[in-house]
C-alpha cells in the first residue's frame, strides 16, 4: 500500500461549502418499488437518512434487504419511486438524465464487489474512463491515472489488463477509477466480498485513508467485522432502517463518539495523513461542464473507443464487415466493368467513321425477323449510288460459312463487301491488296483475310497471298490480308472478305443484302442525307422494313444498354449491401447484449445516454467504413487480376463510384447502427451491472 504522506493528492475537490452539521446526502421518505408482473414489489419503504460530508458509513443487513438498491439511489444510478433526495442541497429527484450523469461523474465513485473493470482496457485505461466522460484532455488524464495507480502501489501493473491482475489488484484499480474525477463520495457495494481476508484488510485500510482525507465513504457489507471499522453503522431490514448508530439524537451523533469509533483503524490514521499533507494539496480540478467531451471531442473519443473494441475482437469485426466488403466490392467492380466495356465499344465505333449511314433490314437491333427480311437488294444499293448525297455505296452480305484450306476447316464470318469498305479506316492492309471496282463488277473469286483467319489457315506463318481458300465449294484466291485498327470485342471469329457480288452469286445464291453502307458526301448534312435515304428506301419498299444507323445511333444504343445493365446489377449490389447492413445490425445487437456490463460501468462512471449512442454508432460506422475500404481494395484487386489474365476485359474505376461506395457504407453504418446504439443507451445501468 502506498505511503500515507503522498496520499492527500488523491483527494477530491471536497464540498468546502458544506456547513458542518449540514447533510451532504439527505433522504426523506425514500421508497423504491419494482413492477413484478401484475404486482408492485416495494423494496425500500420510506428511508430517512442523513449523511454528512466526511463520514464513513457502513450499511449492513441480510441479503435482499435492499442495501444495493439504496446505494444505487444514492449514487444516482437509479431513481426513487417516491420521496426526496437532496445532494449538497440540490434536489436530485428534479434533475434530468444529463444532470444526474454529471453528478455521478463529478462527485461519486463506485466500487463494486466484482470490480467491474473493462476487460479490453489495461489498468490505466480503466482508471481513465471517468475522465474521458468529464472531457479531460488525454495527456492530463493519462498522467493522473498513472499517478493514482502509482500511489496505490500499482505502478508496475499500469499496463496489465484486468485478466492479468489479482482480485486485490483489480479492486485497487477500481478504487483509482473511483478517485479519477475526485470521488467526493465513494460508494462501495460489498467491496471485500470477493477478496481474501488479507486483500480485504488492505482495501479497508485504503478506504480509511481516503476517509481521513475527507472523502465520504459509504460501504455496504454483511460482514460485521468490516462494518465495525466504520464510524457509523446503518442496519437495514426488509427495506426499512432498523438502527442507525449515527442518527440525530442517537449517542453516535456525538462527534466524540465518532472519533472514538474511528480510532481502531488498521492503517495510517486520517489525522496523521491530513497533518502530513494538509487539506490544501488539492487534486487537479474536475471539469464540471461537458467541455471538450461535447461536440467534436465526443466523436473523437468515441472513435478511439470503437477502434479499440474492433481491434479487441478482430475476427468478429472482420466477419461482421464481410457482407459490406462483398457488397461494396461488387458495386465498384460492376460499375467499373460496365464503364470499361462501354469505353471499349465506343472506341471501336469511333474507328468506323462518322459520316457513314448504314441501312439494315428489320425494325432495329435485336429484331429477330431481320434475317428473314429479304427486301434489301442490290437494286436499292444501285438506286442509292445514283443520289447526289452519296459519295460511295457499299452493300454488305454477312453470312456464317464454313471455310477450308487443306486440312483446316472452320466456321468463318464471310463478309461480301464493296471496295469502299476498306476506305473507312476500320482495317489496315498488312499484305497484298484489297479488291477494286473491277473485281466487284466481274464477280471475281478473290478473298481478303483478316488477322484471325490468317492465324487459323496459315498457322505456320507462310504468306497467304496467292494461296487459295474455299468457302463451301467455292475456291477463292487470296489477294490480301488486313488487320482491324480498333480493339476488337466479342469472340474473335475469323473473317473473310470477298466482293459482295461474288458472295451473292456464288456463295449465298441470293441478291438480298444484310446492309448497305452509304458514305455521305462532304457537302451534305448527315440529317439531310438520312431523311433522303429514308424517303427513298421507303418509296422503293412500300413498308418500313429497314432502319438507319449512323455512328451516333450506335453509340446511343450501346450507352443506353450499358446504363441499363449497370443499373440492374447495381440494384442487386445494393440489395447485397442492405443484407450486409442487416448483418452489421444483428452483430451489433448481439454485441450490445454481450457488453451490457461495460455499458453499465460506463454509465456508472458518468457517461450520458448520448455518449453511449455515440460509442455504438461510431463502432457501426467504423465497421462499415472499414468494410467499404476493404471492399474497394478487393475490387481493385479483382481489376488487377482480370487485367493480368485476359486483356479483352477492361475495368474502368471512377472516383465517383469509389466516393459513392464510401458514402453508402457510412449511411449503412448510421442506419443499421442506430437501433443497437439506442438499445445500448436505454439499458438500465442497475440491471446492466447486476446481470451475470
Ligand atoms: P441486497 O443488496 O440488500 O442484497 P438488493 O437491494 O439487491 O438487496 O435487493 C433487494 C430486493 O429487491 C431483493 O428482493 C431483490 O430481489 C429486489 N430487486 C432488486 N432489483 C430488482 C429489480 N430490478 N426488479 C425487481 N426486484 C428487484
Ligand atoms: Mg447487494
Amino acid at each position: 500500500m502506498a505511503g500515507g504522506a503522498c496520499a492527500a493528492r488523491w483527494g477530491s475537490d471536497m464540498a468546502g461549502s458544506q456547513r458542518a452539521g449540514d447533510a451532504l446526502i439527505r433522504l426523506r421518505g425514500l421508497t423504491r418499488s419494482y413492477a413484478a408482473g401484475e404486482q408492485q414489489v416495494t423494496v425500500l419503504h420510506g428511508i430517512d437518512l442523513d449523511i454528512r460530508a466526511g463520514e464513513m458509513v457502513a450499511i449492513v443487513g441480510t441479503s435482499g434487504s435492499g442495501k444495493s438498491t439504496l446505494m444505487n439511489l444514492i449514487g444516482c444510478l437509479d431513481r426513487p419511486s417516491t420521496g426526496s433526495y437532496h445532494y449538497a442541497g440540490q434536489d436530485v429527484s428534479a434533475m434530468d438524465e444529463r444532470a444526474r450523469a454529471r453528478l455521478r461523474r463529478a462527485h461519486f465513485g463506485f466500487i463494486f464487489q466484482r470490480y467491474q473493470l473493462l476487460a479490453d482496457l489495461d489498468a490505466t485505461g480503466n482508471v481513465e474512463v471517468p475522465a474521458v466522460y468529464a472531457g479531460r484532455a488525454p495527456s492530463a488524464r493519462r498522467a493522473r491515472a498513472a499517478e493514482l495507480l502509482a500511489r496505490l502501489g500499482l505502478a508496475e501493473r499500469a499496463h496489465h489488463r484486468p485478466g492479468e491482475l489479482s482480485g486485490g489488484q483489480q479492486q485497487r484499480v477500481s478504487v483509482a477509477r473511483a478517485l479519477m474525477n475526485g470521488g467526493e463520495v465513494i460508494l462501495a457495494d460489498e467491496p471485500t466480498g470477493a477478496l481474501d481476508s488479507r486483500s480485504g484488510a488492505e482495501l479497508m485500510a485504503l478506504l480509511h485513508e481516503l476517509n481521513g482525507q475527507g472523502h465520504t465513504i459509504i460501504i455496504v457489507t454483511h460482514d460485521p467485522e468490516v462494518a465495525a471499522q466504520a464510524g457509523r453503522i446503518v442496519e437495514i431490514r426488509d427495506g426499512r432502517i432498523l438502527s442507525d448508530s449515527g442518527a440525530p439524537g442517537g449517542d453516535a451523533g456525538d462527534p466524540g463518539k465518532r472519533d472514538r469509533d474511528q480510532a481502531p483503524r488498521p492503517a495510517a490514521p486520517a489525522a496523521e495523513i491530513a497533518a502530513a499533507t494538509g487539506p490544501a494539496a488539492a487534486p487537479a480540478p474536475v471539469p464540471r461542464d461537458e467541455g471538450a467531451f461535447a461536440g467534436i471531442g465526443r466523436w473523437r473519443e468515441a472513435a478511439a473507443m470503437a477502434a479499440r473494441a474492433l481491434n479487441a475482437h478482430r475476427l468478429r469485426s472482420f466477419l461482421t464487415m464481410l457482407g459490406i466488403i462483398i457488397g461494396i466490392a461488387s458495386v465498384v467492380s460492376v460499375v467499373a466493368l460496365g464503364q470499361g466495356s462501354q469505353e471499349r465499344v465506343l472506341e471501336n465505333i469511333a474507328s468506323i467513321g462518322t459520316n457513314t449511314i448504314t441501312i439494315r433490314a428489320g425494325s432495329g437491333f435485336g429484331d429477330r425477323r431481320s434475317s428473314a427480311i429479304r427486301t434489301l437488294t442490290a437494286a436499292d444499293a444501285e438506286a442509292l449510288s445514283r443520289e447526289a448525297f452519296s459519295a460511295s455505296v457499299s452493300p454488305e452480305i454477312s453470312s456464317s460459312q464454313t471455310a477450308a484450306r487443306g486440312s483446316v476447316s472452320t466456321s468463318v464470318s464471310m463478309r461480301g463487301v464493296g471496295p469502299a469498305y476498306f476506305d473507312v479506316g476500320a482495317y489496315r492492309v498488312t499484305g497484298g491488296t484489297t479488291f477494286g471496282t473491277a473485281a466487284v463488277t466481274r464477280r471475281e473469286q478473290v478473298a481478303v483475310l483478316d488477322a484471325s483467319s490468317v492465324e487459323t489457315f496459315f498457322p505456320d506463318g507462310s504468306d497467304p497471298v496467292g494461296q487459295t481458300v474455299k468457302i463451301g465449294k467455292v475456291p477463292l484466291r487470296i489477294i490480301g490480308t488486313v488487320e482491324a485498327t480498333g480493339a476488337s470485342f466479342g469472340p474473335d471469329t475469323p473473317r473473310i472478305f470477298t466482293p459482295w457480288t461474288t458472295a451473292a452469286l456464288r456463295v449465298t445464291g441470293a441478291s438480298t443484302l444484310s446492309s448497305i453502307a452509304v458514305r455521305v458526301a462532304d457537302d451534305t448534312a448527315m440529317s439531310d442525307a438520312e431523311a433522303q435515304i429514308d424517303a427513298l428506301i421507303l418509296a422503293r419498299h412500300g413498308t418500313r422494313d429497314f432502319f438507319l444507323q449512323n455512328s451516333d445511333t450506335i453509340r446511343e444504343t450501346i450507352t443506353s444498354t450499358a446504363a441499363t445493365l449497370t443499373w440492374l446489377v447495381s440494384a442487386i449490389a445494393v440489395i447485397s449491401l442492405f443484407v450486409g447492413g442487416i448483418g452489421v445490425m444483428n452483430i451489433m445487437l448481439v454485441s450490445v447484449t454481450e457488453r451490457t456490463k461495460e455499458i453499465g460501468v460506463r454509465v456508472a462512471v458518468g457517461a450520458r445516454r448520448a455518449d453511449i449512442v455515440a460509442q455504438f454508432l461510431t463502432e457501426a460506422v467504423m465497421v462499415c467504413l472499414l468494410g467499404g475500404a476493404l471492399g474497394i481494395a478487393l475490387a481493385f484487386g479483382i481489376g488487377q487480376l482480370v487485367e493480368g489474365l485476359q486483356s479483352d476485359i477492361r475495368m474502368s474505376y471512377s472516383a465517383m463510384a469509389t466516393g459513392v461506395a464510401f458514402l453508402s457504407s457510412t449511411l449503412i453504418g448510421i442506419t443499421f447502427g442506430y437501433l443497437p446504439a439506442r438499445r445500448a443507451a436505454r439499458l438500465d445501468p442497475v440491471v446492466a451491472l447486476t446481470r451475470e
